[in-house]
């Protein structure tokens, strides 16, 4: 688990005002959602044979005896607030989410174990149009964001009943080579044979390959419904890689199925991942509702902007007020109340905790700023301020302290 430093936070901040930009203007609405939630909704919703449920959850009992977890994902918080306000009845929903996520992984490089998402849900829309339209706002994130080169890569896993009769054959299959399988496999055999698809062990890497292929399994109706997203994605330009080994970690995907890859960072290159999950709210105890979304990992984008240099400098104060001797730090804060009412965009520091002219104006050039506004002893007993600059070789000037707003403001807006 990480902090996130001072000199990190612009990058995030700037990560996340682009993304809950996008999101507004496509029609999302954010809905929070508690860190907790109970137990049982994340076995009922990810499913208990998947890595998240199996070994990978913050799992306690509160006083009461209740059984918690911090949560490993947005979706099913996101489903279950849905579905206790009602917000699923006939109706249309575009909600995103976003903050801190829990998983006990295996620290490494792009795999921690508090990370953060961001995420989308489009619920009430079974069509593909909707499915084209989450994919192509991801892309637009990418090219607001400044990244280049991330892989698209897409798949269908088709309706449940088109996996139960392709499960089949892929259990014949995994059979046929059973000593091949490594442990976890094996015992997902049983339970959850297409989770075997999804498996990191590079010893089982040439088996999976030559699997069955789940999109040979499609339906009529499911084929139409990959077909139209990729013609869409090919119509607005937008390149991509049908992967067909792509299965996703949570058992509540249905049809489309998507991430997007970089081979900027190793092993842990999915930086997107996403799909339609039509099966979720019944799962839940809702009513049947079709449901798209996708959950973007924030530590990989924030790595992937760092290798391109997409880092936004850090923000500076326009100006920083030094203060000689108590009577002048007295009224260099009033002052500067004064300035911050006429001028609500000046950024403005004051020095405080005193400190001779020379660590004042040391601290000054440390903050970055632009202009240095000095009240010494002279400046308070003739009601004025020095305006010197910082960065640039401007003269230094006195300002009258009832002219300084109109004096700023100027500079400002140079
Ligand atoms: P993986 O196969 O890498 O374990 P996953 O299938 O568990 O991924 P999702 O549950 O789909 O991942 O989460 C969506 C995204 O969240 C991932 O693509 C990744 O960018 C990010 N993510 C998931 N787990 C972690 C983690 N432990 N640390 C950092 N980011 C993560
Ligand atoms: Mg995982």
């Amino acid at each position: 688990m990480h902090d996130i430093l001072p000199d990190q936070s612009p990058l995030w901040q700037h990560l996340e005002e682009t993304v809950r930009n996008l999101f507004q203007r496509y029609g999302y609405r954010e809905i929070r959602t508690p860190i907790l939630e109970m137990t049982e909704l994340f076995k009922r919703s990810i499913g208990e044979v998947t890595d998240i449920v199996e070994k990978e959850m913050y799992t306690f009992e509160d006083r009461n005896g209740d059984s918690l977890t911090l949560r490993p994902e947005g979706t099913a918080g996101c489903v279950r607030a849905c579905m206790e306000h009602g917000l699923l009845h006939n109706q249309v929903q575009r909600l995103w989410y976003q903050g801190p996520m829990f998983r006990h992984e295996r620290p490494q490089k792009g795999r921690y174990r508090q990370f953060h998402q961001i995420g989308l849900e489009a619920f009430g829309m079974p069509g593909p149009d909707i499915d084209l339209e989450v994919i192509l706002l991801t892309a637009r994130l990418w090219h607001e964001l400044g990244i280049e080169g991330l892989e698209l890569q897409i798949n269908s896993l088709g309706t449940a009943e088109e996996r139960r009769t392709y499960r089949e054959e892929l259990v014949a299959y995994l059979r046929r080579h059973e000593e091949q399988l490594d442990e976890d496999s094996r015992r997902r055999l049983e339970s959850n044979p297409l989770r075997i698809l999804d498996s990191k062990n590079p010893e089982m890497a040439e088996l999976i390959a030559a699997a069955p292929s789940l999109m040979e399994y499609l339906g009529e109706t499911s084929r139409e419904h990959f077909e139209m997203i990729t013609r869409g994605l090919a119509a607005a330009g937008q390149e991509y890689v049908v992967n067909p080994r792509l299965v996703r970690g949570l058992d509540y995907y249905s049809r489309t199925v998507f991430e997007w890859v970089t081979d900027r960072l190793g092993a842990q290159g999915t930086v997107c991942a996403g799909g339609r999950f039509d099966g979720l709210v019944e799962q839940l105890g809702g009513r049947p509702t079709p449901a798209v979304g996708f959950a973007i990992g924030l530590e990989r984008i924030i790595a992937v902007l760092e290798t391109l240099d997409r880092v936004p400098p850090a923000p500076a104060p326009d100006a920083y007020m030094v203060v000689m001797g108590e009577a002048a730090a007295e009224h260099g804060l009033v002052l500067a109340e004064r300035l911050r009412h006429a001028l609500p965009q000046l950024k403005l520091q004051v020095n405080c905790g005193g400190g001779s002219f020379k660590a004042q104006f040391k601290r000054a050039d440390r903050s970055g700023a632009r202009l240095a506004l000095i009240l010494g002893e002279d400046e308070l007993a003739n009601n004025r301020v020095s305006v010197k600059w910082l960065r640039e070789a401007r003269d230094q000037e006195t300002v009258g302290q009832e002219q300084l707003a109109d004096h700023l403001q100027s500079i400002l807006g140079e």
